[in-house]
């Protein structure tokens, strides 16, 4: 059993600039929350305008020195960091239960998540590419190479509090990049306590600062209003991510997207139902259904939509809902009153427009953010819930005839990021997944997530891929150097 107090005491709750822990200049904290009991965790340093200024002229003025280690280098602190990641996971499983609800299994699996990115991208870091070639016309050479792309700021969300920050830092650090973050306000303990793995590994102080804030908009405009800063990259709602790129395009710098989701799970005629239920367990409930992967559609055939229906709603009545750290704990509570609040207007919104309630449907009494697992079936198109992302324990059914009616309902979004197909016919899933306008389509599976698979979204889900071989490209730049022959 952690030591809970023992455990924030060893958290660097400063502002993390220049390898330390710092105060801000104007003073001031902010308090973080346990959302299994409102209680209060933490008191960190609250960044502002100046405070950001000040980071970046620490990133700038170690960048050149940055970008000139060997790709070796760069690789064994990367590395390092991977194997510390793994020591104390722990100590930052039970922190992110801490600070944002979820099931301390969920953490543990995320600590693993997030570690895999670290030692990805250590590999990559010596694989960086470039080409030499004879212009057409014989008399030119061409050299082309690929240079960081400078000072990176990473603005991250609170529902993956390590992995969505690592998915961005490594690759910055393996490409030479150095990288402000800004974490969410929710969960900016698990990024500082990241933050000191960073600099136990060797990380020289300056390439990775991190800026906790309760005004997120003051710190990422100061730093995007700086011409010297070259890249934001972002992973949030599309709302926050439209803002980004529009003030991004003062200084023209480069941006990475990874927004919202509106997930659809189609489950065919012809699929193997259990199956698809083991898959629409991961896919909804994973996570506590607070994923941007979310399956937020469950669309099934009609033929097996009462089989399939009857068997989830066994499996997610079924779910121990209680506090994160309690180890039996399969669902936490949500990451805040308002998180719940939104999801129960959801619930409602659907049930009043003709949704029939399985299981669930209700926020829990007493203290904390929790929301009874929920099945809805026979929701109706023009729920709200078939739009939005719900972003919480709560599977919502529909039923379709054809496969070309199950595609245009999963395409009728103005999202795509995932869809998950469940089909025994290898045509069909073919001909399906090539049709999905997504940037991920998980076939008979219910998580899509890899770290060595480009993860991104089309439509108004994003903008470039994290992970995979692409991963790193978001952080250089392309320069060509003509010679004569
Ligand atoms: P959010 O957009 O409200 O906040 C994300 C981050 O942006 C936080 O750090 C927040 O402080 C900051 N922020 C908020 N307003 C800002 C502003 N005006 N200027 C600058 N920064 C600002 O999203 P959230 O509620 O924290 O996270 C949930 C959202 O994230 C969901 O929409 C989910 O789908 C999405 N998400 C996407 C992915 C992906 O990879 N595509 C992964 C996880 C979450």
């Amino acid at each position: 059993m952690t030591d809970i107090s023992a455990l924030i005491s060893r958290v660097p709750t400063g502002l993390w600039i220049d390898g330390e822990s710092v105060a801000p200049i104007a003073g001031g904290a902010f308090t973080v929350h346990d959302p299994a009991t409102g209680d209060a965790i933490a008191d960190v340093a609250d960044a502002g305008a100046e405070d950001a200024l000040l980071t970046l002229d620490s990133a700038c003025r170690v960048q050149h020195q940055w970008a000139a280690t060997s790709p070796r280098e760069r690789s064994n602190i990367l590395r390092r960091a991977w194997e510390l990641v793994i020591e104390r996971s722990e100590d930052l499983a039970a922190l992110m239960t801490l600070e944002m609800g979820r099931a301390l299994k969920e953490s543990r699996s995320e600590v693993g998540y997030g570690a895999e990115f670290l030692r990805w991208f250590s590999e990559e870091a010596v694989r960086i590419q470039g080409r030499y070639t004879r212009s057409p016309g014989g008399a030119g050479r061409i050299v082309v190479t690929k240079v960081p792309v400078g000072p990176c700021l990473a603005v991250t969300p609170w529902n993956f509090p390590l992995a969505m920050g690592t998915r961005k830092i490594a690759p910055a650090l393996a490409a030479g990049c150095t990288m402000i973050v800004k974490p969410a306000a929710e969960t900016p303990l698990t990024m500082l306590a990241f933050a000191q793995i960073l600099a136990d590994a060797g990380l020289p102080a300056g390439v990775v600062s991190v800026l906790p804030t309760s005004n997120a908009a003051a710190v990422s405009t100061a730093l995007i209003d700086d011409p010297r800063l070259r890249k934001v990259t972002f992973t949030g709602s599309t709302q926050v991510g439209r803002i980004l790129i529009a003030q991004s395009a003062r200084n023209i710098q480069r941006t990475s997207m990874e927004l919202g989701g509106n997930a659809p799970f189609v489950v065919f005629d012809d699929a193997d139902v259990d199956a698809a239920v083991d898959g629409a367990m991961a896919a909804k409930m994973r996570n506590g259904g607070e994923a941007c992967t979310a399956a937020n559609r469950l669309i099934v055939a009609n033929s097996v939509r009462e089989e399939f229906t009857a068997k989830l709603t066994e499996r997610i009545a079924d779910l121990k809902v209680g506090p994160g750290l309690d180890e039996g704990t399969d669902i936490g509570p949500l990451v805040s009153a308002k998180q719940r609040d939104s999801v129960a207007a959801l619930v409602d919104d659907a049930v009043a427009a003709g949704a029939r309630v399985r299981t669930g449907g209700k926020p829990m009494e007493g203290a904390g953010y929790f929301f009874q697992p929920t099945v809805l079936d026979e929701v109706p198109a023009d729920a709200r819930i078939v739009a939005e992302e719900i972003f919480g324990p709560v599977a919502a059914v529909t039923g379709f005839d054809t496969e070309a009616e199950a595609i245009a309902t999963a395409n009728d979004t103005e999202y795509g990021l995932a869809a998950y197909i469940f089909t025994q016919s290898l045509d069909r899933a073919m001909r399906v997944a090539e049709a999905l306008e997504s940037g991920m389509v998980g076939v008979n599976r219910g998580v899509v997530s890899d770290v060595a698979a480009p993860f991104g979204g089309v439509k108004q889900s994003g903008l470039g891929s994290e992970g995979g071989t692409e991963g790193i490209d978001e952080y250089l730049e392309t320069k060509y150097i003509g010679f004569t022959a």
